[in-house]
């Protein structure tokens, strides 16, 4: 069977992460302190950072793109909260203002993209749903296979249970394939990984041509 994308795909972001900037770390930082700020309030949360920050390019200009992951109890059998649900709309201000806070960047641009709530999936895992129509469970795996997690051991906990179902996993590697491609073939997603390369090669780092091969190979795919 051929390489599937999204397997490229994960190869080429642990080669990027080797050239995480001062920005990126920081980034991380201001976002596990988000994590921690929330606990402390009795708020169990967990990110997956999506975009540049996976690559390790994030300069002070650079927007951050987000997962929220967080238990609803209201919600639990929902697949998603919706716009109105008190929990979920304290939670989100909450984190935001604390990374924010933690970055020292009142104005930071910070976007939480989609949220899952862990309790519908924890619950969707027991019962071994993978219907069509629990399109959480697909989408904490899209966003699982593409991001970069904060709160890591939480997030590995419901995905360890999800890679045991072997079957389901092929089927949604191959889905995730399409969605990812349809992803790269925007302009604007090429056009960032080129700024990326240039980046790279601005702080005097020497890019690895295997990797440059890879990337271009990668963005004919
Ligand atoms: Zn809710």
């Amino acid at each position: 069977m051929p390489e599937l994308l999204i397997d490229k795909y994960l190869a080429l972001k642990d080669k990027y992460r080797n050239y995480d900037t001062k920005h990126a770390l920081k980034l991380m930082q201001a976002f596990r302190y988000a994590v921690r700020h929330l606990a402390e309030k009795g708020y169990t949360v967990a990110f997956e950072m999506l975009g540049s920050i996976n690559f390790g390019i994030v300069d002070p200009h650079s927007d951050a793109d987000c997962i929220l992951y967080h238990y609803c109890e209201i919600h639990e059998s929902q697949g998603e909260c919706p716009p109105n649900c008190s929990n979920l709309s304290w939670v989100k201000k909450e984190a935001v203002e604390s990374v924010r806070r933690s970055f020292q960047n009142p104005r930071f641009s910070l976007e939480i993209l989609d949220t899952i709530n862990l309790r519908y999936l924890e619950d969707s895992l027991k019962r071994a749903d993978f219907s069509d129509e629990n399109e959480a469970i697909f989408r904490f795996f899209f966003y699982r296979s593409i991001g970069r997690p904060v709160n890591r051991p939480l997030v590995r906990l419901y995905f360890n249970q999800l890679l045991a179902h072997t079957e389901i996993v092929q089927k949604y590697k191959e889905r995730a394939s399409l969605m990812l491609a349809e992803y790269l073939h925007t302009t604007s997603h090429r056009y960032s990984f080129n700024k990326y390369n240039e980046r790279i090669l601005n702080r005097g780092l020497v890019v690895p041509e295997e990797l440059t091969s890879e990337l271009s190979g990668y963005l004919k795919a």
